[in-house]
Order: C-alpha cells, then sequence, then structure tokens
C-alpha cells in the first residue's frame, strides 16, 4: 500500500481522476489549477508518475516499478515537460512544435505524458498551435497544463480541457500538513506570511524569507507617505505572489491595532511601529488598501514586471498614508 501522493486537501479530486482512470474515461487534456503555493504542482507530478507507472494494481504510482524510477530521476523518455527557459519568460511556438514532435513519435504503444507549467505564458501563437494537439493528442497520451492564472489562457484552450481547479485548503488542514513536514517549525507563523498557501509556506520557511524590509517599506509608505529606494529594492528581491501576502498580514495587524489597544497579532514583534502607521491612517482606508492587496495577489506571468507593480502598491499605500492631510 502506497501513501497518498498528493496533498491531503487534494485527495477527493485525486480519487475522482482515479475513478475516471479505472473507468477508461480520462480526459486526454487537463487544465490543473489553484492559486499557486497548495500543490497544484504536485498534483501534476503525481499523476504525471501514475499514468506512467506499470505497476498495474497502484492507483497512486508504486514508487518501484522502473518507469517510477525513471520518472523520479527525470529520465524517463515518455514524460515530457514544458516550461519557459527562465522563469518569467513566455513558452513560444517552437516549444509546442518540439512538444507535438515528441509526442507523434512511437514508443512500442506506451502513452506519453507532457506537462505544460506554467500553461498561461505560452505565447498567442504556441497556444494555437496546441490546439490540434488538445483536441486529439497523440495515442493515448495525456497533456497537462498547470496555471496559477488560467483565465490568461485563451477560451480555445481552456475550452478543450477538462479543469481541475483547486482553492486554498482550510486554515487547519493546511497547518496539520505543515505540522507533518520535517523541517517545519511555527507552521502558523509561515502559513500567514504565504497567505494560507502550504507549499509557499514551505518554501518561505526553508529559505528564512526575511518580512522586516518589507514591513519597514510599508510602515514608510503608509506612515509617512513617502517611498525609499531601498524600499523599492526590498520588494523587488520578491516574487509578488511572496510579497503581497506579508503586506496584507502586516495591514490586517494594523487594522486590528486600531480597533483593540493590546490585540493579539500575527507580527507581534513589529507592534510597535505597525501601531504608530495604523495611527495615522484613516481605517476605512486601510480596509481600502487591504482590498486592494488581496485583489492584486498575482501569478508569475503577470503582463507587469514584478518590481513596477510593487512600486505601484508602495505609491498607493503612500497615496492612502497622505491622505490624511485631505480630511
Ligand atoms: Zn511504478
Amino acid at each position: 500500500m502506497s501513501a497518498l501522493a498528493v496533498a491531503p486537501w487534494q485527495a477527493a479530486r485525486w480519487e475522482r481522476v482515479q475513478g475516471l482512470r479505472s473507468a477508461g474515461r480520462l480526459p486526454h487534456a487537463l487544465l490543473i489549477s489553484g492559486p499557486g503555493g497548495t500543490g497544484e504542482g504536485l498534483f501534476a507530478d503525481a499523476l504525471m508518475q501514475a499514468l506512467l507507472c506499470t505497476s498495474t494494481s497502484a492507483e497512486t504510482p508504486c514508487g518501484t516499478c522502473s518507469a517510477c524510477r525513471e520518472y523520479t530521476a527525470g529520465t524517463h523518455p515518455d514524460a515530457v515537460r514544458i516550461e519557459p527557459e527562465e522563469a518569467g519568460k513566455a513558452i513560444g511556438v517552437d516549444r509546442i512544435r518540439e512538444l507535438t514532435g515528441r509526442l507523434n513519435l512511437t514508443s512500442g504503444g506506451r502513452s506519453k505524458v507532457a506537462r505544460i507549467e506554467p500553461a498561461e505564458s505560452m505565447t498567442l501563437a504556441a497556444a494555437n498551435s496546441l490546439l490540434k494537439t488538445l483536441e486529439e493528442p497523440p495515442g493515448d497520451s495525456v497533456l497537462l497544463l498547470v496555471s496559477e492564472r488560467p483565465a490568461r489562457l485563451p477560451a480555445t484552450v481552456r475550452s478543450r480541457c477538462q479543469r481541475i481547479t483547486f482553492g486554498l485548503p482550510d486554515r487547519e488542514s493546511a497547518l496539520n500538513w505543515l505540522r507533518s513536514q520535517p523541517e517545519m517549525e511555527q507552521p502558523e507563523y509561515w502559513l500567514d506570511r504565504a497567505g494560507g498557501a502550504p507549499l509557499r509556506a514551505l518554501e518561505m520557511a526553508a529559505e528564512g524569507f526575511d518580512e522586516t524590509p518589507l514591513v519597514s517599506a510599508l510602515v514608510q509608505a503608509l506612515g509617512e507617505g513617502r517611498i525609499e529606494r531601498g524600499a523599492i529594492e526590498a520588494g523587488s528581491a520578491h516574487p509578488l505572489a511572496r510579497s503581497v501576502p506579508v503586506l496584507a498580514t502586516a495591514v490586517e495587524d494594523m487594522i486590528r491595532l486600531r480597533f483593540a489597544s493590546d490585540p493579539p497579532l500575527r507580527m507581534p514583534l513589529e507592534r510597535e511601529r505597525l501601531g504608530r502607521a495604523a495611527s495615522k491612517v484613516d481605517v476605512r482606508a486601510l480596509f481600502d488598501y487591504l482590498d486592494e492587496l488581496r485583489r492584486s495577489i498575482p501569478g508569475p506571468s503577470s503582463a507587469l514586471r514584478a518590481d513596477i507593480q510593487w512600486h505601484g502598491l508602495l505609491a498607493d499605500a503612500a497615496e492612502t498614508g497622505r491622505g490624511r492631510y485631505n480630511r
């Protein structure tokens, strides 16, 4: 009996997909999406391996057959991964032609599995050249498109895929899972910083994400209405998917500090300066800014560069801070 291949909050979805598989009704094109950091890639990985695994009885990959060993080593000839050459870059039409070519090569009747991630980074030409393959994948091949921003995919691509959509897991499942990770200390702390996304929390903990410069930038913009060069640099060092939840956590604490004299905080070490900045800003303006942050949590392939977006968020914080002079 092998262990669950996916995160616990994905188990129901996993069983449904395995049910389709054993009934021979697994769609040939799946679009796996979610807010990022919740294990979308983990699910795609487990499914790829399960499809290639040659142990006939296993619903989860057996982990011991030669196919599983090759998959884990990244050498399985029938596992095709299409990614941008550099993070944040596009997947061009050449890569999709290469993919189609590989899927069309026969490999002794074995089916191939391809994974395109992040799918929304395909150029329009790339997406268009994928349409025919999505409709009729060669042989028994399966295509997995993984995306944190599926709305950015052309409708023609989305409509040809069966959707598997994840949301943020509930806090308790996320915390339980984080507690079971060997390297994880302070799961609550990291889950807050990761905006509730457990796999992102794990990554941030592993790299010792330091929020202090981000909080400094926010406190300065909101409390004093100004932005310094260092504040721009602090944010530009991280993807927005990391920095924005940190700002949101800080603003939530600022709101708590406006409604109680000694509230429990998510960033207790920042109590003093968060309180000082909060006292200078209208509470409604804090709520508005929090809304803006929540709306702006971006994926990796936003049209604007991350440093420009970060600057925009700080500029809005500074404007929110300066608003006090207008009332
Ligand atoms: Zn196997």
